[in-house]
Order: structure tokens, then C-alpha cells, then sequence
């Protein structure tokens, strides 16, 4: 996706980016790139491929809630920053929270937030079932993309949740996880609210936005400790 089709693409989903933003991201990819020789960050590292895959994927997000508002978001297992990095790179207005089990990720993290002056932006190196024990029901958007199946992520992302927020999740393909996660949702005082599928420009890849709704608090004994969390989901 070349430079003028992501702006264009992007009004289509009310974006509008200025310099700042968009030199932004062009540093971030600069850093990707060069920190991905070191360590390993993405498999996606040609320009074109990264602003269609990783930019404009992230900003996707924008079809399930308005990102314009003044929220509080954690991104779950966001690796390389996605969605996190590219949401707060194009929407200063959240106040992001970045959670990696990967503690390299996290020291790329906050070489990109230092090196673009990020404000309102945290990078924590912690599991995100240990997060979720000691920081409750805080966010107002809790968004994962590509990280487990559904009903595992519910049980580590839920419990983050404030009471009539959202977990969102991002996935390529969905298969049966929405069958399977039925009781995660009942056990997690939870639904989920809209499902929006839609093909990525260009390679017109499938695209699943889970909207879910936190309806009630979480029960303290959630999230499990992760080895329960996979043996027996709930
Ligand atoms: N969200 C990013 C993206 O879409 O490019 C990264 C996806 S990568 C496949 C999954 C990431 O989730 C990895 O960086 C991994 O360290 C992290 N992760 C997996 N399980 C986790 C957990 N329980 N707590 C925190 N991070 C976790």
C-alpha cells in the first residue's frame, strides 16, 4: 500500500493524518526495520507490506469504536506495537497502556516512544493473566490482535475491562472461536455485541473485528493462572 492509497484509504475511515503523524510513522517503520535485525519483531518488513499489514490493520479499529474520543485503551500482547503504537501515533487523544510478555519488545517500545515523543503512552513487561490480577475493571477499550483464541483471550482481557467497556479483538480468520467462547462470556459477565468482517485493501485478505461487551464485573478468581487458562479454557 504506497504512501496515497493509505491516505485515501484512511478517509474512508475517517482518518486524516498531518506531517507530524505521518513522519511519525514513517520513523516508527525506520526503527521496526532497523531493530528487527537485532531482534525479532515482524516478518513483514517491506514498506509497502508494513503500512498495509501493520498501519492501516491497526487503524481498522476505527470500525468498531470511535478512537476520536478522550479513552483509556490497553493492547494486550502487542509485539511490535500493533495496534498500540500506531493508534496513539494517529490518535493522541487515547491514553495507551502496552502489555508484552517479551521483555525485548517492550525495550523496543520504549525506544519508539522516546524517539517520537509520545505522550500518555506506558510499555509494561508483564503476562497479561498476571496484569489482569492486580489492575481491574480500568479500561474503557481493551483491543488484542493476533495473540490466542478467543476464549482464552477473554479470561485475560475481560477482567481489564470497566463495566460497560469493550474487549475488542482483531483476527484474520475467526473459525469456530465465537461457538467456543459461549462460556467464557456467560462465566465473564459478557457478549458479544457485533462482529464486523471486512477484506483488507489490495490483497483482499479476510478481517474480523469481535466487539465485546463487558456487561458486569469480572469474579476475583479470573483471570487463572495461564497454565489452567490453557489446559481447561473456560
Ligand atoms: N499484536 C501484535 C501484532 O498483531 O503484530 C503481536 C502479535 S504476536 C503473534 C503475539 C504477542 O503476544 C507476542 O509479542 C507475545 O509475546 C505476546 N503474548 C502472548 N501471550 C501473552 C500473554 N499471556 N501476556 C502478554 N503477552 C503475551
Amino acid at each position: 500500500m504506497n504512501k496515497q492509497i493509505f491516505i485515501d484509504e484512511l478517509k474512508k475511515l475517517n482518518i486524516y493524518l498531518d506531517d507530524l503523524q505521518l513522519n511519525n510513522l514513517e520513523k516508527y517503520y525506520e526503527l521496526l526495520i532497523e531493530w528487527n535485525n537485532k531482534i525479532n519483531l515482524t516478518r513483514i518488513t517491506e514498506k509497502e507490506e508494513v503500512y498495509l499489514k501493520h498501519f492501516y490493520d491497526s487503524l481498522t479499529l476505527m470500525k468498531a469504536i470511535n478512537l476520536k474520543e478522550d479513552i483509556f485503551v490497553c493492547d494486550i500482547g502487542t509485539g511490535a506495537g500493533f495496534p498500540g503504537i500506531v493508534l496513539k501515533i494517529c490518535f493522541p487523544n487515547l491514553n495507551i497502556t502496552l502489555i508484552d510478555a517479551l521483555e525485548k519488545r517492550i525495550k523496543f517500545l520504549n525506544a519508539v516512544i522516546k524517539e517520537l515523543d509520545l505522550k500518555n503512552i506506558t510499555a509494561i513487561h508483564i503476562r497479561a493473566e498476571e496484569y489482569a490480577k492486580e489492575t481491574r475493571e480500568k479500561f474503557d477499550i481493551v483491543v488484542s490482535r493476533a495473540v490466542a483464541k478467543l476464549n482464552i483471550l477473554n479470561e485475560l482481557c475481560l477482567p481489564l475491562v470497566k463495566k460497560g467497556g469493550y474487549f475488542i479483538t482483531m483476527k484474520a480468520n475467526i473459525d469456530d472461536e465465537i461457538e467456543k467462547s459461549t462460556n467464557s462470556l456467560l462465566k465473564l459477565n459478557s457478549h458479544i455485541e457485533d462482529v464486523i468482517n471486512f477484506k483488507l485493501p489490495i490483497e483482499n485478505s479476510n478481517r474480523n473485528l469481535i466487539k465485546i461487551k463487558k456487561d458486569d464485573e469480572t469474579n476475583k478468581k479470573y483471570p487463572r493462572n495461564f497454565g489452567k487458562i490453557s489446559k481447561n479454557p473456560l
